[in-house]
């Protein structure tokens, strides 16, 4: 038997119900503050995505389907959607466009990881991005515009961690004093975190064991560290959600990976999710237009994973389609008139499926009640037909021609 590849799945029926319910909820709250949707290409050249040098690219790099496409370029799976969405803005022109360009896209992305609960190679994420806009208000839209969808979709035990990363510039400067800072207590560390200092000071922060966790308490914090104006931008982003009620906890611990990243960053977990708790994040990447060599251009944006948000909502039973008719054969010779009933039920916009097993009359009916039909036609011979109401089990003979007009108006 063929499989599908270890990390993928098979969006079933009632799966792909609520992946629609989910689909409209972002398209309702994103649409109403203005956002349009975009979808990009499924593969971009592989220099989008494995861009500059340094730790942060290599993880992404070592995730990344890349590929050759038979001429000698070579070519990558989106592993996520900003990177494309700025390609968009610039390949387009949107710079020309009134700021901010807002756009939001719901698309499967793809990452080479180990598969887990939570955790696929092809997955789905709702994303938004607000590109030409530095204004605090932006930030603080985006975090309330992903905190109302999580709300929407039903999502539990939801909790936000905010932050600021302020620029390049002071996160270099900040990470030399921590390298500092813990070369100089060295023998309280864990042999893990001592072996990394100079590579990834910052995991310094994610470590459990109790010296190095005693050590970080009185380590340099980067938000202490902010220049005056990141500083101003972070506070009055956490004002504009203290205002409008909306929870959080600053935690300083709170990284992106990579160096276009700058001030705001945020990600909500939820605590039902176990070790793949985050549901989505995001933040402001006001460096990563130029990187891109677009023009200048400060930008926000989030990501939330939509199998994380079901999970996290905690997979009710999707509700059983609702079928109007239902249209029963009597004998073989009667499916010239179900077909062409079954048509015009669905003209008349009604919900109509025909008999295609070939089962008795009885097991017809079976079926009928099993899928829920509200009305039965049982289609005799020239062009007669027996209308059931499930619900009271009345029965009447009429034309086939009235049957849409008394299943509408019963
Ligand atoms: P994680 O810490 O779980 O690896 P991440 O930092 O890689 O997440 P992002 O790149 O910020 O995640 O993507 C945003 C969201 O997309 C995540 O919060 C998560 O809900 C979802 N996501 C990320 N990777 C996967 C995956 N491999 N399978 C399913 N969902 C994913
Ligand atoms: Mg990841």
């Amino acid at each position: 038997m063929i499989r599908a590849p270890r990390g993928t799945f098979d969006v079933l029926p009632d799966d792909a119900a609520r992946r629609r319910t989910l689909e409209a909820h972002a398209e309702r709250i994103l649409g109403a503050a203005g956002y349009g949707q975009i979808e990009t290409p499924t593969f971009e050249a592989t220099e989008l995505f494995a861009r500059g040098v340094g730790e942060a690219t290599d993880i992404v790099r070592k995730e990344m389907y890349t590929f050759d496409d038979g001429g000698g370029r070579s070519l990558t799976l989106r592993p996520e959607g900003t990177a494309p969405v700025c390609r968009a803005y610039i390949e387009h022109g949107m710079h020309k466009l009134p700021q901010p360009v807002k756009l939001w896209y719901l698309s499967s992305f793809f990452r080479a990881e180990a598969p887990q609960r939570g955790r696929y190679r092809q997955f789905w994420q709702v994303g938004a991005e607000a590109i030409g806009s530095a204004a605090p208000e932006t930030d603080a839209e985006l975090i309330v515009l992903l905190a109302d969808l999580l709300g929407a979709v039903g999502a539990k035990g939801v909790r936000l961690r905010l932050s600021s990363l302020g620029t390049p510039e002071t996160r270099a400067e900040y990470r030399e004093e921590l390298k500092l800072y813990l070369h100089a207590r060295e023998s309280r560390l864990s042999e893990d975190v001592r072996e990394r200092i100079d590579q990834n000071p910052l995991r310094a922060f994610d470590a459990t064991d109790p010296g190095t966790r005693d050590v970080m308490r009185e380590a340099p914090l980067l938000l202490d560290r902010l220049d005056p104006q990141d500083a101003a931008h972070f506070a009055q982003v956490r004002e504009l959600l203290d205002t409008g009620g909306v929870g959080y906890e600053i935690d300083p611990s709170l990284v992106r990976g990579l160096d276009y990243y700058t001030r705001t960053v945020f990600e909500f977990e939820s605590d039902v999710l176990g070790a793949q708790s985050g549901v989505g994040g995001g933040g402001r990447y006001d460096g990563l237009m130029e990187e891109l060599d677009g023009p200048a251009t400060p930008a926000c944006g989030f990501a939330a994973g939509v199998e994380r948000m079901l999970l996290a909502a905690g997979e009710p039973p999707a509700p059983p389609d609702h079928v109007d008719l239902f249209i029963a054969l009597a004998k073989p010779n009667g499916a010239g008139t179900g077909f062409e009933l079954s048509r015009a039920a669905r003209r008349a916009g009604l919900s109509a499926q025909l008999e295609l097993a070939g089962r008795s009359l009885k097991g017809q009916l079976k079926h009928a009640d099993r899928i829920g039909a509200r009305y039965v036609a049982i289609v005799g011979d020239d062009g007669h037909v027996s209308l059931k109401d499930m619900e009271s089990g009345q029965q009447r003979e009429l034309d086939a021609a009235d049957v849409v007009q008394a299943v509408r108006k019963p």
